[in-house]
């Protein structure tokens, strides 16, 4: 008895088997949009924090106290 989860992109069933390669994703096209997505979320927040100057690493102890 195949266990089957929704894909998380599009949220097709996919049958938790070895016969499905990209799971938890349908397809290697639904693997490589979610991995996109982290990818340009990450390029965004690093481009902001570029563009809005603050503490750069290195430039002192990071004020977390919060
Ligand atoms: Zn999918």
């Amino acid at each position: 008895m195949a266990k089957t989860v929704a894909c998380p992109v599009c949220g097709a069933p996919v049958a938790w088997s070895p016969k499905s390669p990209w799971r938890p994703f349908c397809s290697e096209r639904c693997k490589t949009i979610d991995l996109g997505d982290w990818a340009s979320e990450r390029h965004v927040i690093a481009g902001r924090s570029d563009a809005a100057g603050e503490a750069p690493a290195g430039a002192g102890p990071a004020p977390r106290g919060h």
